[in-house]
């Protein structure tokens, strides 16, 4: 499976709103969605205008948004879509909720990492640790009272302290809590739907894996 190269600015502007991919970026004026906010390629301009969208296109927008979110593959965001669906509740908050709980998206929230796709990284080079034990897996899933940390040779990391610094700019949520100090966060409890900013339709995404 092959990620995703390509400047990930062209994919805010293909979803038309910001997703937050770049570590600094993304929180000043220099973000290319205040200036062209409509899709990339020669005939952006002209696509926004005479958009007709069906309800497919919207459906499979809202899940490309999420999935790209997140920078995840297809096949990792449907795996998790299955697990989601086999679970009791509602699917498509028991999707966000399993996004929100995996180990990257869990270093980003504290404010280790100013990306999802630092924070991914951060992982993979082993320098995050899940009670203690490094966990080198992005998509590990943190439970409630886990705690999370930075591994004590790796706390001075200078992006980890310049993530820190701006950490304020994060819509916080309550059920982590982070020492920064320390470089240590704990999940005190599992998110529910309410606990979780971000603005997306996830029922969409239920309506178009169900097809
Ligand atoms: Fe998206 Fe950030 Fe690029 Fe803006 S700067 S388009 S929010 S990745």
């Amino acid at each position: 499976m092959a990620r995703y190269t390509g400047a990930v600015c062209k994919l805010c502007r293909r979803e038309g709103q910001k997703l937050f991919l770049k570590a600094t970026k993304c929180y000043t004026e220099k973000c290319p969605i205040e200036r062209r906010n409509y899709p990339p390629g020669q005939h952006g301009q002209a696509q926004a205008r005479r958009r007709k969208t069906s309800d497919y296109a919207v459906r499979l927008r809202e899940k490309q948004k999420v999935k790209r979110m997140y920078g995840l593959h297809e096949q990792q965001f449907r795996n998790l879509f299955e697990r989601a669906a086999q679970q009791s509740g509602v699917t498509g908050e028991n999707l966000l909720v399993g996004l929100e709980t995996r180990l990257d998206n869990i270093v980003f929230r504290l404010g280790f990492a100013g990306s999802r796709a630092q924070a991914r990284q951060l992982a993979r080079h082993r320098h995050v640790a899940v009670n203690g034990v490094v966990v080198d897996v992005p998509s590990y899933q943190v439970q409630p009272g886990d705690e999370v940390s930075v591994r004590s040779g790796s706390k001075e990391l200078a992006s980890i302290q310049a993530s820190l610094e701006s950490r304020t700019r994060l819509e916080p949520v309550d059920w982590l809590v982070a020492d920064d100090k320390n470089r240590v966060g704990r999940m005190t409890r599992r998110p529910t739907r309410q606990d979780i900013p971000l603005a997306v339709q996830e029922q969409l995404i239920v309506e178009l894996y169900s097809k």
